[in-house]
């Protein structure tokens, strides 16, 4: 593939549960460094594209070319080393753990677990903890200064938007080429989804190459952030454009009025 061709093309993606068509036949392509908005009512596919995409639920139909390679039927772990990494819709934090460590959970592609190398190479080890220590840390920077000097502290300490910007980060620090962001503002205020929609700008302005698709429904949220959007209505992709193109198009709105 060339730079011109799209970081993502999803072809013809269909998922059936039982008789239920969840996702039916949509294509979708994604270009390095665009944010893509992806709409559409509950229940129209948006979360099952996701799943389909990372391997969490096999395609029924279709297939993914991701930086040129088919990723159709890998797993989880093969898409999120192609360089696909995700936030779920349900937060996915240990509570327990500090900040530090549940950014790291994301970065096992990175370290070189296992007992043998641990048990032999202890000093490597140590020094590879401080090197991820260190990028854990530079990257919540680009978020909260102020939380940045938290990272030890056990996340059950941080209020929602802090639990939101850390579940990014740990998207983020496999340094991933793809994010998939799945109602990343789901739960919180006007306010704190505006604040995190900052934050993903700055992302932005750091990792340029960085695509984004998000899944997000406030609209002055979607206007502000996205290039383009797509989208869904029973499964169906049924609109592609700008935003201010997408809610022009009366089947868009039909599909949101037929919702509510
Ligand atoms: P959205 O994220 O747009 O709200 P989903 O992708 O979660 O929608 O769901 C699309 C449709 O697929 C819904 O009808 C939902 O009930 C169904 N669905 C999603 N996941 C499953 C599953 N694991 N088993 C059965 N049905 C599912
Ligand atoms: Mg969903």
């Amino acid at each position: 593939m060339s730079q011109a061709d799209p970081l993502l093309r999803c072809s013809d993606a269909t998922r059936y549960f039982g008789g239920l068509l969840a996702l039916d036949h949509v294509d979708l392509d994604v270009h390095r460094g665009e944010v893509l908005g992806l709409l559409g009512p509950n229940g129209s596919g948006k979360t099952t594209l996701f799943n389909v995409l990372t391997g969490i639920y096999a395609f029924s139909e279709g297939q993914a070319v991701f930086d040129s390679r088919d990723i159709t039927q890998d797993m989880p772990q093969a898409v999120y080393k192609a360089g696909i990494a995700r936030t779920f819709q349900r937060s996915r934090l240990c509570l327990e753990l500090s900040l530090f460590d549940n950014i790291a959970i994301g970065n096992y592609n990175r370290l070189s677990l296992g007992m043998g190398f641990n048990l032999l190479r202890r000093r490597a080890f140590a020094g590879e903890l401080k090197a991820n220590f260190a990028a854990a840390r530079e990257l919540v920077e680009v978020f909260s200064p102020a939380l940045a000097d938290r990272m030890n502290e056990p996340v059950s300490h941080f209020p929602m938007l802090d639990r939101r910007r850390i579940e990014i980060c740990r998207a983020l620090i496999s340094r991933p080429k793809l994010l998939l962001l799945d109602e990343p503002s789901a739960g919180m205020t006007h306010d704190e989804t505006h604040q995190l929609m900052d934050d993903i700008l700055t992302v932005r302005q750091h990792t340029p190459e960085l695509a984004i698709v998000i899944i997000e429904h406030e609209t002055s949220v979607i206007e502000r952030i996205t290039d383009r959007c797509a989208v869904l209505n029973f499964g169906k992709k049924i609109c592609e454009g700008t935003y201010a193109e997408v809610i022009r198009n009366e089947e868009v709105r039909e599909a949101y009025l037929g919702a509510a």
